[in-house]
């Protein structure tokens, strides 16, 4: 990603996608600090961006409450530890 790069050859939206990803990551917290300011940056200037962003956040948000709710079986867990058991005597 080079920004400032010449403007021929490319169409624009072209950019607009390398930004909107890095602005996906940035929502996502998953970019480091250089492309974090690039994406804060668009997110300023892209109104379009700006909602995917927020909507990108909520979402993730959303991901521990979800993960939280759901508790595994106590069945599924002794079926999986006496497949466990199994595999280790090699029968
Ligand atoms: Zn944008």
């Amino acid at each position: 990603m080079a920004p400032g790069g010449e403007p021929s050859g490319r169409p624009f939206a072209d950019d607009h996608d390398e930004l909107r990803a890095s602005v996906a990551a940035h929502a996502l917290a998953a970019t480091e600090e250089t492309d974090d300011a690039t994406a804060r940056a668009h997110i300023e200037s892209c109104p379009s961006c700006r909602e995917l962003a927020k909507r990108l956040a909520r979402a993730v948000a959303a991901v521990p409450l979800s993960v939280d709710e759901v508790e595994p079986p106590e069945r599924l867990r002794a079926r999986i530890l006496a497949r466990c058991h199994r595999v280790r005597r090699g029968t």
